[in-house]
């Protein structure tokens, strides 16, 4: 916060720097911070420290990695980390989400993270939240907000449970396109920072999802934003929607399962940027049993990594803007525990090297937060939101899960007190659903 409480400026000195553009760790680099801003880096930093006259507060964090604050570009902070589609449609009060996702951001905030994206939520609770962090009530990572995720009737991942028309959960059903219209124009007077669409849904007799969106009704609402300025984003799974999306002028493609290579030279000519958010299906399909989880999705989840992360690295590697997104906001991606997550994914499934996944993590998550050359790297001029660690990221880019390591967090040049674990929560009565039992008490289950 500026101009609030005039502070001493800030010298971390000696770290080991990775700046966030791809650029090797430079050993023994200083970084100035001023305010909000960094300052200065490297001689010129301890070159401005040292000037008399100069009030400034030395941290020494030789031995230390410092880097940019991490950028998720796919939360859902408002979801309260459900277990089921029941939980989250039926359960979720809007004054209690409200401030349990007021206490999450202290979570998200403490894995790293300085700035995201929550790309759509229940109630419209994410626009208020983004204020109340912008305005100093609540502390929390800089954060773009979407509203409720537009829908076909047939639409998202809950099957039935999207109405045929109104809201429901995070869904907000269109029926026509003077809906969309209408819907994109409310939501933007509201105050999103972006339009979500789910372009794929789920039809419970069909496997997988199918196109629900046609190429002239995605259309209607990439119009209708850019006319205001916002950008559209959209939930794919499947590669012709993928490809229609990027025609349509959709500015980011979330999923992108299965993308065929029609589907990414659209996404090269319309200069979309694309963001695949496996960590969903990583943790689902890698430590899911750890949690009790019965899905029996885990080899088709397997699959879709492996042949969908071939063409991100492709998309990558043509310059296409890739960006990390961890999907928290369910109970297989609490919050504060997985943002990283996707670095991970994209180190060992996709082949880059650890410098491009934290790249894509920092650099390019200023493209999904519409910040480029405001944050994500450690530049001069840029918000001083700055993590500093004990380990090496280049080596394990597994540390920067381990929030033990965390020395200092800076949020826009202010110090995140690290010094206690953020509190852990009980349940509150009729948050959680519960099962009556896991199979049918048969009389045969009695008699065996
Ligand atoms: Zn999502």
């Amino acid at each position: 916060m500026e101009g609030v409480l005039e502070m001493a400026d800030l010298l971390l000195k000696g770290g080991s720097l990775i700046d966030g553009t791809g650029a090797p760790a430079r050993p023994g680099t200083s970084v100035l911070v001023s305010g909000d801003r960094i300052a200065a880096v490297g001689p010129e930093a301890e070159r401005a420290a040292s000037e008399p006259g100069a009030t400034v507060e030395v941290v020494d964090v030789s031995g230390l990695t410092v880097m940019p604050g991490l950028i998720d570009a796919h939360c859902h902070v408002t979801l309260g980390e459900p277990a089921s589609n029941d939980e989250l449609f039926h359960h979720r009060e809007p004054a209690f989400s409200a401030l349990l996702a007021a206490f999450n951001v202290g979570k998200i905030l403490r894995a790293g993270v300085t700035s995201f994206v929550d790309v759509d939520g229940i109630h419209d609770i994410g626009v208020a939240l983004r204020d109340a962090i912008a305005a100093g009530m609540v502390e929390g990572p800089t954060m773009r907000s979407g509203g409720y995720a537009l829908m076909t009737a047939v639409g998202g991942t809950a099957g039935r449970m999207i109405p045929d028309e109104g809201t429901a959960g995070y869904a907000e059903v269109v029926r026509s396109k003077d809906e969309m219209v209408r819907a994109t124009r409310r939501q933007i007077k509201n105050g999103a920072d972006l339009i979500k669409i789910h372009a794929t849904g789920n039809i419970p007799s069909r496997r997988g999802e199918s196109q629900v969106w046609t190429l002239e009704e995605l259309k209607v609402v990439c119009d209708t934003a850019h006319d205001l300025g916002v950008p559209v984003v959209a939930h794919c799974r499947g590669s012709d929607c993928t490809r229609d999306a990027a025609n349509a002028g959709v500015d980011v493609i979330y999923h992108a399962s299965y993308m065929d290579d029609d589907a990414l030279q659209a996404i090269i000519d319309n200069g979309a940027s694309l963001c695949p958010v496996f960590t969903f299906l990583a943790n689902l399909a890698e430590h899911g049993a750890k949690a009790g989880a019965t899905s029996t999705a885990q080899d088709v989840f397997r699959g879709e990594m492996e042949q969908t992360g071939a063409m991100v690295k492709r998309a990558f590697d043509a310059g296409v803007p890739v960006f990390c997104g961890s999907e928290s906001g369910f109970s297989i991606t609490p919050y504060g525990h997985w943002h990283h997550r996707e670095m991970e994914v994209f180190v060992e499934q996709l082949g880059m090297t650890p410098l491009q996944a934290i790249m894509c993590c920092t650099k390019n998550g200023a493209v999904a937060m519409g910040e480029v050359g405001e944050v994500g790297t450690i530049e001069p001029g840029l918000r001083a939101d700055v993590l500093v660690l004990d380990g090496d990221p280049v080596a394990d880019i597994g540390v920067l899960g381990d929030r033990s390591r965390f020395r200092h967090l800076l949020l826009r040049g202010t110090p995140v007190d690290l010094s206690r674990p953020w509190p852990e929560r009980r349940p509150v009565p009729g948050e959680r659903v519960v099962a009556w039992s896991a199979v049918p008490l048969t009389w045969d289950l009695v008699h065996p």
